[in-house]
């Protein structure tokens, strides 16, 4: 479903994603982990194609994302070509997102109504089911104002969803949150994940990543250093600097 071939990006003479090749198949959860820095929010930035990169190739669901190759170049793809896959790909970042003026629903509501053409009668009974799905139907007409960090971001990956994405991609959805609000946020990802959701996942959250990944990656200085089961990266991590990682984050 995502797959990722000899990505390399720069930020000037900075060569901060290195020879990035990974494979998400269908329905699989990919947790990704590493010091910060290393560019773990850079990769998952040019999976949507929010951030540029030079070389390599990606594709959702077998659509190029951002540039594709021809006769051996790798070449930009269309804005109008790379909007519709963008539409593949929902994201969820630390900080919620959300428009502040706009209620819950409208929130929700905007994205397929603009983009999918969707008429408002059948967007906001999606949000309605998303909302239920997120345990927050009784929120549907507020603002973002008066809800606390851990409905924020329930809210924020209904938003996502009601792209009906393929594939979800989360960059610390936790982080920003107060520690009691983190499981409720996690819960709802367990169940997307339970669901078949494919999903690529940024978090330092090690219990959960033990829980719901299938596989964990492990992002040092750019470069992918440590890829595997996470039992086996958890219990035994074969690179020495995985093992200094985990040493400071469990
Ligand atoms: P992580 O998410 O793992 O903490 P990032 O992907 O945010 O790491 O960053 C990777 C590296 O790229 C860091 O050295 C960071 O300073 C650099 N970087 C990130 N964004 C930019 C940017 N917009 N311009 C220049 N350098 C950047
Ligand atoms: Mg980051």
């Amino acid at each position: 479903m995502i797959h990722i071939a000899c990505l390399h990006k720069y930020f000037g003479d900075h060569h901060v994603l290195q020879d990035i090749n990974l494979t998400i198949g269908q329905g699989k959860v990919v947790v990704i982990i590493g010091p910060s820095g290393s560019g773990k929010s850079t990769l998952l930035r040019c999976i949507n194609y929010l951030e540029t990169y030079s070389e390599g190739e990606i594709t959702i669901d077998g659509k190029p994302m951002g540039r594709k190759m021809i006769g051996g170049k790798s070449v930009q793809i269309p804005e109008k070509e790379l909007n519709k896959t963008r539409q593949e790909v929902g994201m969820v970042f630390q900080s919620f997102n959300l428009f502040p003026h706009k209620t819950v629903l409208q929130n929700i509501t905007m994205a397929p109504m603009s983009l999918k053409n969707m008429n408002r009668q059948d967007a906001e009974a999606l949000a309605v089911s998303l909302l239920q799905k997120v345990g927050l139907e009784d929120k549907a007409r507020v603002l973002p104002y008066h809800l606390s960090g851990g409905q924020k971001q329930r809210v924020a990956i209904a938003r996502a969803l009601a792209m009906q994405p393929k594939v979800m991609l989360f960059d610390e959805p936790t982080s920003a949150l107060d520690p009691e609000m983190v499981g409720e946020v996690l819960q709802v990802m367990k169940q997307l994940a339970k669901e078949g959701m494919t999903m690529a996942i940024v978090t330092h959250e090690m219990r959960f990543a033990k829980d719901v990944a299938d596989e964990v990656i492990v992002l040092d200085k750019g470069v992918i250093i440590e890829h595997d089961k996470p039992d086996k990266i958890f219990a035994c991590p074969s690179h020495p600097r995985t093992k200094e990682f985990l040493s400071k984050v469990l």
